[in-house]
């Protein structure tokens, strides 16, 4: 600042740049960080976050340009906020503009300016009207106290005992339009029908009773908060893990503190919804990506005017919840914390929303709990050198036993002629039994459609996506082919487009399981639940299983989060072996956690459930850990397996996608980026390198969406040396996407799942 007046700022724009741009401002402008302003950008208008106020220009002055005007109706941002965006962008190899967006992503500005318009109108309104009513006030109160005055000097003297009744009259009339006029004033500072609503704390229900495991677990916990450690609660399915973080979070919100309670998807929290609300009253915010944008601002509101007002709330939301404009949080739970669903694919950010969760809980210095029935072994990893700490739940709420596990070897049956379509006898068999009993069963099945593929018996062609590289899935009623990677879709052809030969379809989805099942069990009442399902019906499949409408529901993964249904004492896995099949280091561990779920859904309450698994792999550790029930030994197996091998979380993955139209143009890119990469970080070879960095290979899927991907896989060595390589990782990541930006996209994704 050479002495003219002139100031400059930083601002974070929406958008993918690496670094801030500087704008002028006026003194008078009076701008400081979080402030939102106008700025023009190549040639575009944005409004973006003020960064950093009194900037040193590193460019000519003159060609900075002064901003377009400070938006003073918005509310700014706030530091925590912005530390955030920070701590995000530098884990996850992304930019602050990016993670803005992600905080901010109804940004339209005409809309969002209208909005906070009305606002401002509506606020202009009540203060008028609030100034109406304390004038009145302080005039009613002047004449009260007058009148009390007359009524003290009047009493005593015979002469004026009308006087005194009417005197007292007055009084009493004063009085009440004093109450009048408060309640008035309450109801307008209290914002009543202004701001969706967040109540106080008085509204919170009666604490709950935790049994004997419970509270050791709860004291363990208090107690990991206390030495400011994030606490992993493991606890199988029922044995009340819900119900101690309604505990911990009624206290937090008794102690005037905010909470956020986060989970997967909020389908599964839609039970829980109403949990949380029976529980918190209207201190209950939710706020998730299914949202309208209007809905979800509305939250953002809410939080805010809580936040403003002094007033407890606890937000119940997915993984962008985070991004609120929390304050004074007390409390962050983050429930199912091994699902994968916690993961952004794309866009920028890629991020974890348990692990920025956990970031965020290190900016508020608050509490954090993570649960799970089948932690991720990155959070059992942090517990066992110290960095969270573990309690455990280890019985059910409802004393029933865990559901009995029984392998059964498919190959062996089909020998035994054992096998009718896709279910063996004794399934078959266990699942009448079920019937007669009354009670229910859940059929897994990782495919949906009702043939993943489609083959043609005369040449052998497969009918592929004309967009990915994978077969179409054939879906019955209606007859459709469907790419599940692009969405393209076409009626179908009976007839092999090469040689005209009735095609046939290979393997069972949901939907022909549905109809084998209907074959075999005609009397039964049954329903399918997988992502074909349109939303609003798959509330009510829910609800009728849940209440023992239907019998049997077969289903994909959704059947297997976080429902309860009371009658459900036989689940079953058709094809189990789908879930390990994938190359991919995770695929245990998560093949293990599926099962879990699943098993945790039967038998609960008072009866013990069945829940059967058909493999052709029986000896497969992942079933012998389900069936011996030793959790402790998988978990260390698979440990070892992944420190044996250098993977997290030994090591840090982040894998580097190179995407182009131009198969030729996706391959030759990638091997630049993976020889680039290899000279900056990489000692292949060398016993004391800290990186390495593969060679360019294919995905599983190697087109999606009309283009051609490859994937080289850094893996960063856990030692002083991360940050720096990750820094180093970023800029070449950066500096070669602007090299190669005419051929290809190049994105980086850390701790991919
Ligand atoms: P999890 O979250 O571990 O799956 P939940 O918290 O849902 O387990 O508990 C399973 C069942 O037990 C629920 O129906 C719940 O209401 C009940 N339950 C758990 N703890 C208690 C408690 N302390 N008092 C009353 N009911 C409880
Ligand atoms: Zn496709």
């Amino acid at each position: 600042m050479i002495g003219t007046g002139k100031r400059y700022i930083a601002v974070v724009l929406p958008l993918k740049l690496g670094w801030t741009p500087y704008y002028e401002v006026l003194p008078e402008d009076n701008v400081s960080r979080g402030d939102w302003v106008r700025t023009v950008f190549a040639n575009r208008e944005y409004t973006g976050i003020v960064y950093r106020t009194d900037v040193t220009p590193d460019a000519a002055p003159e060609k900075i340009k002064p901003i377009l005007s400070v938006e003073r109706h918005l509310s700014p941002v706030s530091g925590n906020e912005i530390r955030l965006w920070e701590m995000v962008a530098d884990y996850y190899l992304c930019t602050i503009g990016e993670v803005f967006k992600a905080a901010y992503p109804s940004m339209k500005i005409s809309e969002e300016q209208a909005l906070a318009r009305a606002r401002e109108r509506e606020n202009a309104r009540r203060q008028k009207l609030l100034a109406t009513l304390d004038l009145r006030m302080h005039r009613l109160e002047e004449r009260l106290e007058k009148k009390k005055e007359k009524l003290s000097s009047a009493t005593g003297k015979p002469s004026s005992r009308k006087d005194s009744a009417r005197l007292q009259d007055d009084i009493v009339r004063m009085e009440q339009m004093i109450s009048e006029t408060r309640l008035k004033i309450d109801e307008i500072t209290s914002g009543a029908g202004l701001q969706p609503a967040c109540g106080t704390s008085g509204t919170v229900r009666d604490c709950i009773v935790l049994n004997e495991a419970q509270r050791n677990a709860f004291t363990e916990i208090t107690g990991t908060f206390r030495d400011g450690k994030p606490a992993l609660l493991k606890g199988i399915t029922g044995s009340g893990k819900t119900e101690i973080y309604l505990e911990l979070a009624r206290e937090t919100v008794m102690a005037g503190r905010n909470v956020l309670y986060l989970v997967p998807e909020i389908a599964m929290s839609r039970q829980l919804g109403d949990r949380v609300r029976n529980m918190f009253g209207d201190l209950l915010l939710t706020f998730h990506s299914g949202e309208s944008t209007a809905a979800r601002r509305d939250t953002a509101e809410a939080v805010r005017s809580c936040v403003a007002g002094g007033r407890t709330y606890i937000v119940l939301g997915t993984r962008s919840a985070i991004f609120l404009p929390h304050n004074n949080l007390g409390l962050i739970i983050v429930d199912e914390e091994h699902d994968s669903s916690y993961k952004q694919e794309s866009p920028a950010p890629r991020y974890n929303g348990r692990d920025a969760a956990v970031m965020l809980a290190r900016i508020h210095g608050c509490n954090i709990i993570l649960g799970s029935a089948t932690p991720s072994l990155e959070s059992v990893f942090n517990c066992r050198c110290g960095k969270y700490r573990m309690s455990v739940l280890d019985r059910r709420y409802y004393a029933a036993e865990d559901a009995e596990v029984r392998i059964i070897d498919t190959a062996a049956e089909r020998r035994k002629g054992g096998m009718t379509g896709s279910f063996s006898r004794k399934l078959t068999a266990q699942m009448a039994q079920t019937l007669a009993n009354g009670e229910q069963i859940l059929i897994f099945r990782a495919r949906r459609a009702f043939s993943p593929v489609l083959q043609c018996p005369g040449c052998g062609e497969i009918i592929k996506c004309p967009h990915c590289n994978v077969s179409l899935s054939y879906h019955r009623a209606p007859d459709r082919m469907t790419c599940h990677h692009c969405g393209y879709s076409a009626p179908f052809t009976p007839e092999c487009p090469e040689c005209g030969t009735r095609l046939q379809g290979l393997g069972s989805g949901t939907q022909k399981i549905e109809e084998e099942t209907a074959l075999l069990f005609p009397e039964a009442r049954i329903a399918r639940l997988d992502s074909d399902t349109p939303k609003a019906q798959a509330r009510q499949i829910i609800s009728d299983f849940s209440s023992g409408k239907t019998d049997i529901l077969i289903g994909t993964q959704i059947i297997s989060k976080g429902f309860d249904f009371p009658g459900l004492t036989l689940a079953a896995v058709i094809s189990a072996d789908s879930l390990l099949g994938v190359q991919d280091f995770r695929a245990d561990e998560k093949a293990l956690q599926i099962l879990e779920q699943i098993r945790g859904r039967c038998g609960r309450r008072d009866r013990r459930g069945c829940f059967i698994i058909q493999t052709y792999q029986p000896e497969h550790p992942v079933y012998r850990h389900l069936s011996e029930g030793s959790s402790e030994t998988l978990y260390s197996a698979l440990l070892d397996e992944r420190r044996q091998f250098g993977y997290p979380p030994f090591t840090r993955i982040v894998n580097i996608t190179v995407k182009s139209g131009v198969e030729e143009k996706a391959e030759s890119s990638a091997r630049t980026v993976a020889e680039t990469l290899e000279e900056c970080l990489g000692h292949p070879g060398s016993e004391n390198g800290h990186e390495t960095v593969s060679s360019p290979f294919s995905p599983p899927i190697d087109k999606i969406a009309g283009l051609y991907i490859r994937t080289i896989r850094v893996t960063l060595r856990k030692d002083r040396q991360l940050t720096a390589s990750k820094r180093l990782l970023a800029a070449k990541v950066d500096e070669l996407d602007r090299k190669l930006r005419h051929f290809c996209q190049i994105t980086a994704d850390v701790d991919p799942e």
